[in-house]
């Protein structure tokens, strides 16, 4: 028998034996400690473990608390009532319950744009993102996908599909500089990119607009991070600043963070109604997959109509003044900023230690370390959440202060 040709892979956009490889020994780590894999109930905000552990939680995103509200847990029950259905199941091309186009013009009136609905930011991304690079979606030309290099990975994992369409590449983090370059290069440059990123920055939507303006840019945005905690009626970092509001410019936010329900989506202006048709009939699984079911529906109107009262104004003054709490006791990097995720800066030798103590104490946050962020920036990540209590922030800043954090000098 001839010798059986073995394959050897390009790995231009993925490489599944560095992600594999890195990333299991990582997990097995935190598991072995504790600190992945854990089982709990949530009552009252608090965690409970089979065992008899108790814990808050400072590593949930859902940053006001709306995915356990009351009016949210009845808007899921009532639409299941009302439509009578979970899930019709049938591409919605073809035939479809009002309950999404119902949801979609409550969130075109509260977001001010042309919503389609996708059952996650990720399924909108993957879908979207080729028919960007094959110019269906734009204004018809072909552009060059530039990926910012931290684009997450829901973004950075439709590279392959993407490249398949059109030329593709990565820059640097906020380059500016470099799309311009790219900008006089090519007929048109579509670029990729968080509106708010983990690390605690948001997206240059001026200087994006200049070259949106002076080139026809297209900047496609995940504002998932900032949706509901940011802006007025909570529209987002994006909605709020970005000037730009026609066929340029694309946003996609999840509704499974700050907004507290299922689903997610996809902020379109300027895109008339077969663009959409597009969008329904040929974005990935929103063509085939099942899309966001009525209690996820109801829950969304539900929390769409928390949006548009001052309890929203209330949640979010409670979020920025946990924010500013835990600053006031800890010192980190993105200390001062209004964005609720925080990195308290450990070796990579104590991190899992020192997350096993603070667990231990009755704190939730998570350990980020070598090999999944760099070599000198690991940390326990802590997020902050309107439910949670100003005592619960002062008891984790103590613990964090006993594993090795650095307190903040004005610290009372
Ligand atoms: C959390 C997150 C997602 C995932 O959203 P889903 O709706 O759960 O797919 C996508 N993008 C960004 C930037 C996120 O932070």
């Amino acid at each position: 028998m001839t010798e059986r040709t073995s394959i050897t892979p390009t790995h231009r956009y993925r490489n599944n034996d560095k992600a594999v490889g890195v990333g299991n020994a990582f997990w097995d780590m935190s598991e072995r400690n504790g600190l992945a894999g854990i089982v709990a109930e949530l009552q009252d905000g608090v965690l409970h473990t089979p065992e008899g552990h108790e814990f808050v939680n400072f590593t949930c995103c859902s940053y006001l608390d709306l995915d356990s509200h009351p009016k949210v847990i009845d808007g899921a029950v009532d639409a299941l009532r009302r439509f009578g259905v979970l899930d019709h199941c049938i591409p919605r091309s073809r035939v479809q319950i009002p309950a999404l186009l119902e949801l979609e013009a409550s969130l075109g009136e509260l977001f001010g744009a042309e919503v389609v609905s996708a059952i996650s930011a990720g399924v909108a991304s993957a879908g979207l993102l080729p028919l960007i690079a094959s110019g269906h979606l734009g204004n018809g030309t072909r552009p060059l996908m530039v990926f910012d290099k931290y684009a997450h990975v829901s973004m950075a994992g439709a590279k392959p599909a993407c490249a398949d369409e059109t030329e593709v590449v990565t820059c640097g983090h906020h380059d500016v500089g470099f799309l311009e370059d790219m900008c006089k290069r090519y007929q048109r440059v579509a670029y990729v990119v968080d509106g708010a990123d983990s690390l605690g920055g948001y997206a240059p939507v001026q200087e994006l607009a200049e070259l949106q303006e002076k080139y026809g840019l297209l900047v496609y945005y995940d504002d998932s991070h900032s949706v509901s905690a940011y802006g007025e009626r909570g529209v987002g970092y994006i909605r709020s600043h970005c000037p730009i509001r026609d066929e340029r410019t694309i946003t996609v936010a999840t509704l499974n963070k700050a907004f507290g329900t299922s689903g997610a989506a996809i902020l379109l202006d300027g895109y008339a109604k077969p663009a959409q048709r597009v969008i329904e009939r040929f974005a990935g699984a929103l063509s085939y997959s099942q899309p966001m079911n009525t209690a996820a529906v109801g829950a969304s109107l539900a929390s769409a109509e928390i949006h548009r009262t001052d309890e929203l104004t209330a949640l979010q003054g409670r979020l920025r003044a946990h924010i500013e709490l835990f600053d006031s006791l800890i010192k980190t990097e993105q200390t001062g900023t209004t964005y609720p995720i925080r990195v308290v800066p450990m070796s990579d030798e104590t991190v899992i230690e020192a997350g096993r103590q603070v667990y231990e104490a009755g704190f939730y946050v998570s350990p980020v370390f070598f090999p999944i962020v760099p070599r000198g920036t690991a940390g326990l990540r802590v997020m902050l959440r309107a439910g949670q209590t100003e005592e619960q922030i002062r008891a984790l800043g103590a613990v964090l202060v006993e594993v090795g954090a650095l307190p903040e000098e004005a610290a009372p």
